[in-house]
């Protein structure tokens, strides 16, 4: 018996369950999880489960031996799935997608870093240089976007705050020639602000640490911004003991330079993030009818990092150019407005290099070579690694548009899980049965339908002229939503007091409860950055700088047109994914995260039994069940059991394969369980397959 049917281990398949109840699943996900059984399959979806421990799985050897095997030949594995999806890439002409789902610290950016490692490893025999080459960035771009896109958590010391696509090209040879990544919302708020126990993003205590750049956050004892007060609010700085800053500093620089940013490329980025935590110790003060700077020795340095006029840069803190009909004018801040300008300027700067960043390392891996387009084949594996659902103390804005993503990840998961077997069973000419489902589209619809959804009701009052409030935009929802089965407030239901009167409101998400506060909706939706900075940093003489702002040319009287908000350009580039998705054939990864305490021994039940069932794990087995459990080509299960049967071992007379494979298994008296499709065999119940493998290793 393969070591992966072993009984010790639990089912490697759920599909293998004697009974598909949620006690029984989540009694064999805990086996394999306390037996060191990280993967579990349902059908062609690996369950993963975060082992919090260096696993011995991922090396050379496992990885010969997963090269070109079928999925249920081994052990349940990451790299078999990659495989599968290579090998449908390269052997079908198909392109195909790895999605990977689950919470805040559940594995999937550890899962996609060995995905990518396994396709390149098992690419590019001929050694070709220019694809090694491809190769080589593609691995380092991970550690660059991880330095500026993650940050310690309350969840997880490394959480990704952004979400990220990674299509990889491929030439006809099935090697590697280029890549495209697509980033997706960074939790730029981060910035100015975390959460007790949290931090900023790793690049600014890297930069701090290295002493060769923290000159630019040092300049004077005056205006030392190693301590920030956007990095170090309330002293929470501190770093954890599974971080080196230090060591990190210096991979990552290695890794942009490899990828090719240049000197000074590299130290523009240094700059803007000591700009950044300067900024963050910049105070206003008012004198009379005047708002001042306290501490103007900053400003001088923050002129100097930006290449621009400290006069420049004190004037765009405190003024704001606006036109009157023809008039131009000068309209001074208060210091609040100052204070706002400020922090939306630190945000928007962090915000703009990090895209910046991602163009960089798009330039340098995108396909080139169009030999590969002249061979007249090209196709791509994209690797989807996005924020999970996220429950907090208090959510936002940010968890809204993120969860929301978890709603549209999830409605493609359905359609798709179900209309691929549909599609399998249709093309082979095997009738097939409906399995319900619950479907989320109400949900989706809930958020982005135009005029009633949640985000058009948000842009109408982001709209609105003059002083909009939060509270505005909460009595929009509460007119437009009153009798929506998955949104309530507490004006809708007065008697629940977990929700506070002109300030929450709750959406039932597919994956539970979620209450809301509107505070900061309407500011974050409209995401304001005052011209006069975009001009400001458009007229620095650092042309790196300058190419990262090219709306500040436009002249003050220029400007007409409204920025789309925040919530618009996400929901467009989630719709745009969801497209991109769908035309591709899926593969999926769901991580289930086992405790929160990171505990390598600790499977708590109550939270894992919650992931399991808001990722519909238990549906995705019946679905699978319902159907067949099992289908293979003809040649190969051919080649897998003719040992067994008189008929074809070990070679057989009749006139096709799917003939032989059909007097195989009638002679072992399995004919009843399975059905005979155009191309592969379907086998309804894992015992089947169970017993061919035994009478196999028995032979
Ligand atoms: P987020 O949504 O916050 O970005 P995530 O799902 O991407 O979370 P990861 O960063 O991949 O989570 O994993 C969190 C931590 O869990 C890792 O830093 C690592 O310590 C551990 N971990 C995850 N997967 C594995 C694995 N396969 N082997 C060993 N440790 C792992
Ligand atoms: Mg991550």
């Amino acid at each position: 018996m393969a070591e992966h049917e072993s009984l010790e281990f639990g089912k490697a398949d759920f599909v293998l369950l004697d009974n598909v109840s949620l006690e029984e699943f989540m009694a064999n996900l805990k086996l394999r999880f306390e037996k060191g059984r990280i993967y579990t399959y349902i059908g062609e979806v690996v369950v993963s489960v975060n082992p919090y421990r260096a696993m011995n799985i991922y090396g050379r050897d496992t990885i010969e031996q997963y090269k070109g095997r079928e999925l249920y030949e081994r052990p349940p594995h990451l790299f078999a799935i990659a495989d599968a999806a290579y090998k449908a890439m390269k052997r079908r002409n198909k392109d195909t997608c790895i999605v990977i789902s689950g919470e805040s610290g559940a594995g999937k950016t550890e899962a996609s870093k060995y995905i990518m490692q396994y396709i390149a490893a098992i690419t590019n025999p001929g050694q070709r240089a220019e694809v090694e080459r491809v190769k080589n960035m593609l691995l380092k771009s991970n550690c660059v976007l991880e330095a500026f896109g993650n940050a310690k958590t309350n969840r997880n010391d490394n959480s990704s705050r952004f979400g990220k696509y990674m299509d990889i090209n491929f030439d006809f040879k099935g090697d590697p020639i280029g890549g495209h990544i697509n980033n997706y919302l960074l939790e730029k708020s981060r910035v100015i602000f975390q959460q007790e126990g949290e931090r900023s993003f790793h690049s600014f205590y890297q930069v701090c640490v290295c002493v060769c750049v923290s000159v630019y956050v040092c300049v004077t004892r005056q205006t030392d911004a190693t301590i920030s007060w956007y990095t170090d609010q309330m002293g929470r700085g501190s770093v954890t003991s599974s971080i080196d800053d230090g060591a990190d500093f210096k991979a990552v620089a290695d890794a942009m330079k490899v990828i090719g940013f240049t000197a000074d490329e590299l130290q523009t980025v240094y700059k803007v993030l000591a700009t950044i935590l300067h900024l963050g110790n910049l105070t206003f003060g008012v004198d009379g009818d005047t708002t001042l700077i306290e501490n103007s020795k900053v400003v001088a340095v923050i002129g100097d990092l930006l290449a621009t006029k400290e006069e420049n840069v004190e004037k765009a803190l405190l003024y704001r150019t606006v036109a009157t009909g023809r008039d131009v004018i000068d309209k001074q801040h208060t210091a609040q407005e100052a204070s706002y300008g400020r922090d939306a300027l630190a945000k928007a700067m962090y915000e703009r290099m990090f895209c910046w960043i991602v163009g960089r390392i798009n330039d340098v891996i995108e396909v080139k070579n169009y030999d590969a387009k002249v061979h007249g084949k090209n196709t791509v594996i994209g690797v989807l690694d996005i924020y999970g659902f996220e429950i907090f103390q208090n959510n936002s804005f940010e968890q809204f548009c993120i969860n929301y993503c978890n709603e549209k990840l999830q409605q493609l998961f359905i359609q798709l899980v179900l209309r691929q077997e549909q599609e399998e069973y249709q093309r082979e000419g095997i009738p097939w049965k409906h399995i319900d489902f619950f479907n989320n589209q109400i949900i989706v619809d809930l958020v982005e339908l135009q005029h009633k959804g949640i985000f058009s009701v948000l842009d109408e009052a982001c709209m609105n002229v003059g002083k909009v409030t939060d509270k505005v935009f909460l009595q929009g929802l509460n007119s437009k939503l009153v009798n929506h089965a998955h949104y309530t407030s507490r004006k809708l239901s007065p008697t629940d007091k977990s929700l506070e009167f002109d300030r929450d409101f709750r959406v039932r998400h597919y994956a539970g409860n979620v209450v809301y506060s509107v505070v900061g909706f309407i500011d974050k939706n409209k995401d304001t950055l005052f011209q006069d900075f975009k001009r400001l940093l458009y007229n620095s003489s650092n042309p790196v700088l300058k190419v990262m702002w090219p709306e500040g040319k436009l002249r003050i009287t220029e400007v007409t047109k409204r920025p789309l908000t925040a919530a618009t350009l996400f929901k467009n580039s989630m719709i745009a994914l969801v497209e991109n998705l769908a035309c591709k054939e899926p593969y999926y990864v769901r991580c289930i995260k086992p405790n929160d305490v990171k505990s390598p021994l600790l499977f708590e039940h109550e939270r894992c039994r919650h992931q399991v069932e808001y990722l519909g794990l238990l549906e995705n087995v019946r679905v699978r069940r319902a159907g067949f459990a099992n289908r293979q080509e003809y040649p190969r299960f051919l080649q897998r059991y003719k040992m067994i049967s008189e008929f074809t071992w070990p070679n057989h007379d009749l006139p096709s394969e799917k003939e032989a494979v059909k007097k195989l298994l009638q002679g072992c008296g399995f004919e009843q369980d399975v059905a005979y499709g155009k191309t592969k065999v379907f086998i309804r119940t894992p015992r089947t397959l169970f017993c061919l493998e035994e009478q196999r290793t028995e032979m």
